[in-house]
């Protein structure tokens, strides 16, 4: 049953609650939910549970109705999402887990291990111990095999994932891995699910070659009722008639299971196709049907593999399949989940340090443009008085991709300019990029300059490149002077045209930055009409680096709304309500979702936070998606 908790209840309240629960031999979970705190009570009781409801603290007790329990949407209605090592899973993200069938050597695991982690994979899979259908088949290298898998993952930084045959091997195997894996063979070892539950560690649970969607539901219960609450589903097909593929891939599985549990389901089709051939279109096809991610066997040489050659994807074709997953995963509202590069882990140093150093490399800030850019400048002014390196990169999207397979420290976003208005597409990235954190903001002035190079003379300037917002914002200066002005693709780029150029009767408009970098004169300054151009930036960086600021006076969220009469405006009240003053509200469509909109609000962030931390749980129980993007200081 799910014992509803009145919002006010109080910590002794709730203990004397769980105590009671407990003593009538019920197993007790507290989940904490976006919307709700509730405690889900399982086991079989013989009392009225209205005794539970007079119970002070308690709100409403309601009854579960499937089998299973703790595995249930009924129980928890938000989606689990946890971390194995620096890996999240669950919720809006694809993550990939690769590796060969069976560990054979170490070579082979190690150099498995090097090829999926470039291709893009987060975890590594492979089998130790091997559940063959014949007693002659390779059997696995037993812990041999472990001590391999543990070494590869820590040379590449990736968790790894084994496959339990044993509940007497349990004890032995935690030392060296990260995620169990009960196959499908076991679905139903009810011994092996206990033990595997009790050992407080992820498990992916395979779905049964014959077993309905409830049976693989009450196997994962077994193992949430034994302790774990790290279970991750995987279809990985199941037997039919059919004999074209080895197996037969259940997609629909995976809307079936997503409504009615709020387990992480990943698909693996390689054991579901069992046919090389056939794993690139039907990994596409489970991420297409929401899968959280994928498992998928790729080996060095798979034509001499030990187990599975057939249905093992080659090195390259990985790649492949790594690329096409990433070109699909925004087109259904998904992101890839990319593995921190540990060197950069290691620096996760605040941005408030004053002097981050590192012997070996510097911490880098990633902006969009060419150097000399005002991107560059919001960078440079931002992180003044530090190491940091300021990088450009040619697309807005590739800012938050840097950052978050961490091979950049920061993102330096630009959000809005005060003339020319909302930059869209970046709005669009930050609710696309749940795993990365808005940790400070900066306001740059923006100086429209007039450079040409040496020896060139304003009087003499015919023709201007610039980007058609900077060169619409000076249109005052250029018709006054008689000047044509010509798109470029971005200002600092004009710059650089320009400087290679043997013709001093051309020029461009950006920033002084630009001038020093491509040895330009700086013929006029503040060429812009309105005097009051400035562009802000937010400085973004993966959640695991955004250390928490104490000193912060601001808070961007973000949250969708039911499709009601008057359901935005009931959230908006909230702020008022709670005296929270509204600095920027932006909507942008959702995707997929013809006319429903997400709504981006910043808000001054009061010095008392309870404040804040009372509205958004009321905000929370209105909204849809009610997300924080981050908690920083107002620049
Ligand atoms: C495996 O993952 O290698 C395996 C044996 O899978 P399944 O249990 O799905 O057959
Ligand atoms: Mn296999």
């Amino acid at each position: 049953m799910i014992i509803v908790l009145h919002n006010t209840v109080k910590v002794s309240e709730k203990e004397h609650i769980v105590e009671y629960l407990k003593s009538k031999g019920l197993t007790v979970r507290e989940i904490v939910g976006e919307k709700e705190t509730v405690l889900g009570a399982v086991g079989s009781i013989a009392m009225d549970s209205r005794q539970i409801e007079l119970l002070p603290g308690v709100a409403q007790v309601i009854p579960i109705t499937q089998p299973y329990k703790l595995a249930s949407r009924e129980l928890k209605k938000d989606d689990t999402v946890f971390n194995v090592g620096p890996v999240k899973i669950g919720g809006p993200r694809v993550c990939v887990i690769a590796g060969p069938c069976a560990v054979e050597s170490r070579e082979q695991i190690i150099t498995s291990a090097i090829a999926v982690k470039k291709a893009g994979a987060v975890m590594l899979r492979g089998g130790a111990f091997k559940p063959r259908t014949s007693p002659y088949a390779f059997q696995g290298l037993g812990e041999e095999g472990c001590k391999y898998l543990k070494e590869a993952g820590e040379l590449t930084g990736l968790p790894v994932v084994t496959e339990i045959v044993s509940p007497s091997d349990a004890e032995m195997m935690r030392d060296y891995i990260d995620v169990f894996q009960i196959g499908a063979r076991n679905m139903q070892n009810f011994e092996l699910l206990k033990k595997v539950g009790s050992m407080d560690m992820p498990v992916i649970l395979k779905r049964g070659l014959s077993a309905t969607i409830q049976e693989w539901l009450m196997a994962a219960e077994y193992l949430l009722s034994a302790g774990t609450d790290k279970v991750i589903l995987c279809e990985r097909g199941i037997r039919t008639f059919e004999t074209m593929t080895r197996n037969t891939l259940d997609l629909s599985a995976i809307p079936v299971v997503q409504k009615l549990s709020h387990l992480p389901v990943i698909v693996d089709p390689s054991h579901g196709t069992g046919l090389r051939n056939k794993v690139l279109p039907m990994a596409l096809a489970g991420v297409a049907a929401g899968a959280n991610g994928l498992i998928i066997e790729v080996h060095p040489d798979p034509d001499n593999a030990t187990s599975d050659g057939p249905q093992s994807l080659y090195p390259e074709q990985f790649e492949k399949l790594m690329c096409d997953i990433e070109a699909l995963s925004p087109v259904v509202g998904k992101e890839i989940t990319r593995i921190p590069d540990l060197r950069h882990q290691a620096m996760a140093a605040s941005v408030h340090d004053s002097k981050i150093s590192l012997k070996d490399s510097k911490p880098r800030a990633v902006f969009q443009g060419t150097k000399g850019a005002y991107s560059e400048l919001a960078a440079n002014t931002f992180f003044q008085g530090t190491d940091v390196e300021a990088v450009p990169v040619s697309k807005f999207k590739d800012i938050f991709k840097e950052v978050l397979s961490g091979k950049s420290d920061w993102g330096i976003v630009p959000l809005e300019n005060s003339v020319a208005g909302s930059i869209l597409e970046n709005y669009d990235l930050l609710y696309l990029y749940p795993d990365l954190r808005i940790i400070g903001e900066i306001k740059v002035r923006i100086r429209h300059n007039l450079l040409a190079r040496k020896g060139a003379s304003a009087e003499e300037i015919k023709k201007v490149y610039s980007h058609p917002q900077a060169l619409s914002q000076c249109t005052e200066y250029l018709e006054k002077n008689g000047i044509e002005a010509v798109s470029f693709f971005d200002t600092a780029g004009a710059a650089s045209y320009v400087s290679q150029q043997d013709d001093l009767t051309i020029a461009a408009i950006a920033g002084v930055d630009a001038a020093d970098y491509y040895g330009l004169d700086i013929l006029a300054e503040g060429l812009e009409s309105n005097p009051h151009n400035y562009t802000r930036f937010a400085i973004i960086a993966r959640e695991d680096m955004a250390r928490s600021i104490d000193d912060c006076d601001k808070v961007s969220v973000v949250f969708s709304t039911p499709d009601k009469a008057g359901a935005l405006s009931g959230c908006l009240s909230v702020f008022s309500e709670y005296g929270l003053n509204m600095t920027k509200l932006e909507s942008r469509p959702i995707h997929g979702k013809p006319w429903s909109y997400m709504f981006y609000v910043d808000l001054e962030l009061p010095e008392d936070r309870s404040i804040f931390d009372k509205a958004v749980d009321k905000i929370s129980n209105m909204a849809e998606d009610f997300r924080i993007m981050g908690l920083y200081q107002s620049k």
